[in-house]
């Protein structure tokens, strides 16, 4: 997927020694053995991330659910960074190929809807930066030593973001059935007898 010469991996290096807050570095830090590479795409994940940290006041150790609108590069530093995995629930991918996130913090016990923060890539905001606004809009290609100095430079500036409400979900009790044709176990939604795999 990532192209990952000798000579690009070296490239990066070289960039990040520009790299003069000692947060931000030992962030990229952490992404880089996880999602294997600093991409454009996992950098913009750091930035939002430090974002929404910010703007919704999240303290250390404070738990985070978020929804990635991308499934590309861009949920990881949140679940390294961040604790908010597939498999605890705290990161949602909805994939609709956009560079955008919706970050809320956990709930009060008993509350049904609070305040979120949705942080976007802005175009209007890119267009100040040329190549980092043609590598977006994808009618030129880069490699990534060529847009991470870009995002590195703009840092905050080619966001936008707005408070959102969101719904808290109930927690349903879950149910497990027999599925009536393979026989196997499996945790139904509604009163279905089949699972998923016997009704495709
Ligand atoms: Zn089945």
């Amino acid at each position: 997927m990532h192209k990952n010469s000798d000579e690009e991996k070296h490239n990066m290096e070289a960039i990040l020694k520009h790299v003069k807050d000692p947060e931000l570095l030992s962030q990229i830090e952490k992404v880089v053995p996880f999602h294997g590479f600093l991409t454009s795409g996992a950098l913009i994940g750091i930035q939002m991330l430090n974002i929404a940290r910010r703007e919704l006041d999240v303290r250390n150790g404070e738990r985070i659910y978020v929804t990635c609108e991308t499934k590309n590069c861009m949920p990881d530093p949140f679940q390294i960074l961040a604790g908010a995995t597939i498999g605890n629930n705290g990161l949602k991918i909805n994939n609709l190929g956009k560079m955008a996130v919706t970050v809320n913090k956990q709930a009060p016990e008993g509350v049904q809807g609070m305040k979120g923060v949705r942080i976007y890539f802005d175009p209007e905001k890119t267009k100040d930066y040329p190549k980092l606004h043609a590598w977006y809009l994808n009618t030129e290609k880069f490699h990534h030593e060529e847009i991470v100095p870009i995002l590195l430079e703009a840092g905050e500036k080619v966001y936008s973001w707005k408070s959102v409400d969101l719904e808290v979900p109930v927690r349903e009790k879950k149910q497990v059935q027999c599925c009536k044709s393979c026989g196997e176990m499996f945790i139904r939604h509604d009163n279905e007898l089949l699972c998923g795999g016997c009704t495709e």
